[in-house]
């Protein structure tokens, strides 16, 4: 995207940012149903409610900032995710993106798999009844204690990301007298980002063994040989929050090459191929992802094209979408505390959380809207930046945003999307204690995992 110079807006002329933001909403109290989970509604007198509980309740009751969860919308988008890929392939559910036992249990009842990439992870995992013969357990320098609690109990597929993995794991599979379920997770050469892919250099990176060069030929040749690995397939995950689906075209062609050079060579078909995450979704009414069926009859076409041009029969898919099933379903609740005007500049506005319930902007310059949500308001559009209260200038939630010019100190405003990679990035950064984060469905408002207090911070300080 590119960042240059924009027509004159309504007010604060010289910073106007760029793309939706450079000029406002024709309403702002209209909620851009793109960017909310499908329940979000307003109720007759202006207040948003979600599962049928709204907000000035949620805040009273379990207090700002917090993490509103709609559970329905969760369980569809898992639902639809499922029913897209169809018996005959596998949905991961990428664990990193937030995990709760809550949403373990959601997941185990819509039918899907779940990676986990730690022990505490897996712990959780396992500790809401996930069947561990659908857990896939990611990572790049899993630990022996790690791997030895993953075989125990029976996980369904390790995926190998390093020639050193290969041999801890097939040992420890041993060790316990089992044959263990493994992916080898390669580097196909393509790294893809929203709505461009980069089809060159990207094997420098920490993840997977590159294809190049023939290293990943050569690490299924060492798993091959060693009983205790049961080699399913290969795994490939090419980047995040991704529109464009060509990257994944080049990575299943040169999956599928892998495929074809291990049959040529050992004369086994591999059963699977796992082609990760990274779906987007919409953070701003700017962004229009896939659906889940359009991605499903996208990927198992391409698939199938390279498996017939290769001879190969066609192997079981399974995709790994994070992101895409929890990020939506979320909205962030924070109370403003502050606001003050800079002439010429831009407004900020201070809410009671910031970079510590969500890092993404200062560390992705990640953007996000925002909706005064306790009232609607007929106050003319301002610029602002949505500003936590921590001790850091970087301290950014929203960058550039509108809000209505009678905003006030005690209003509630939230910003959507913040399912994903929120509160599983969330720090105790000023020793401020992380927030909640509290289900909604039917009326009913249901901590899954609560706030942290004072208490839970000084427990853990021991000395
Ligand atoms: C992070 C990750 C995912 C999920 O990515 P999303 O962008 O949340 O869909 C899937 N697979 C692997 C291997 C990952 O590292």
């Amino acid at each position: 995207m590119s960042r240059s110079a924009h027509p004159a807006g309504p007010r604060h002329a010289d910073v106007l940012p760029e793309g939706h933001y450079a000029a406002p909403p024709a309403d702002l109290n209209q909620l851009h149903p793109k960017v909310w989970s499908h329940t979000v509604t307003r109720d007759a007198d202006g207040v948003v409610t979600v599962g049928g509980v709204d907000v000035k309740t949620l805040a009273d009751t379990h207090g700002t900032p917090a993490y509103v969860l709609d559970e329905s919308d969760f369980r569809e988008r898992a639902r639809a995710w499922r029913t897209a890929f169809g018996p005959g392939a596998d949905v991961f559910y990428a664990g990193k993106a937030f995990l709760s036992r809550a949403v373990v249990r959601w997941l185990d009842e819509e039918g899907l798999n779940l990676d986990v990439c730690s022990g505490g992870e897996l712990a959780t995992a396992l500790s809401a009844g996930m069947p561990a013969d659908r857990i896939a357990f990611h990572g790049n320098n899993k630990s022996t204690a790690e791997i030895e609690r993953a075989v125990a109990a029976g996980v369904g597929r390790i995926v190998l990301d390093s020639f050193q993995e290969i041999v801890r794991v097939a040992h420890i599979a041993r060790a316990a007298g089992r044959r263990q379920g493994v992916l080898i997770r390669v580097t196909v050469g393509v790294e893809a980002h929203t709505h461009e892919f980069i089809a060159t250099a990207h094997e420098d990176q920490k993840f997977g063994i590159p294809l190049a060069g023939g290293q990943a030929a050569e690490a299924v040749r060492r798993a091959l040989q060693l009983d205790s690995l049961d080699v399913l397939g290969i795994h490939s995950h090419i980047g995040s929050q991704i529109f464009d689906m060509s990257g994944f075209e080049v990575a299943a062609h040169r999956v599928v090459g892998l495929l074809k050079a291990v049959r040529d060579e050992h004369g086994v078909e591999l059963p699977e191929i796992d082609l990760g995450g990274g779906l987007g979704i919409a953070y701003t009414s700017d962004d229009d992802p896939r659906e889940p069926h359009e991605i499903a009859k996208s990927l198992t076409e391409i698939v199938s094209r390279e498996c017939d041009a290769a001879k190969l029969r066609a192997p079981r898919i399974s995709v790994e979408p994070g992101r895409a099933i929890v990020g939506p379903t979320a909205f962030t609740l924070y109370e403003v505390g502050t606001i003050k005007p800079l002439d010429g500049l831009r407004t900020y506005v201070s809410v009671d959380g910031g970079m510590s319930d969500n890092i993404r902007t200062s560390l992705y310059d990640a953007e996000y809207s925002v909706a005064l949500v306790s009232r609607t308001s007929d106050a003319e559009p301002v610029l602002v930046r949505v500003v936590g209260k921590h001790c850091e200038s970087g301290d950014i939630v929203v960058r550039d945003a509108f809000l209505p010019a009678d905003l006030a100190p005690g209003d509630l405003i939230a910003v959507p999307a913040t399912g994903a990679y929120c509160r599983s990035m969330a720090s105790n950064y000023n020793h401020v204690p992380r927030p909640p984060v509290v289900a909604v469905r039917d009326g009913e408002a249901r901590v899954i995992v609560r706030r942290e207090t004072e208490e839970d911070l000084l427990r853990l300080d021991v000395g």
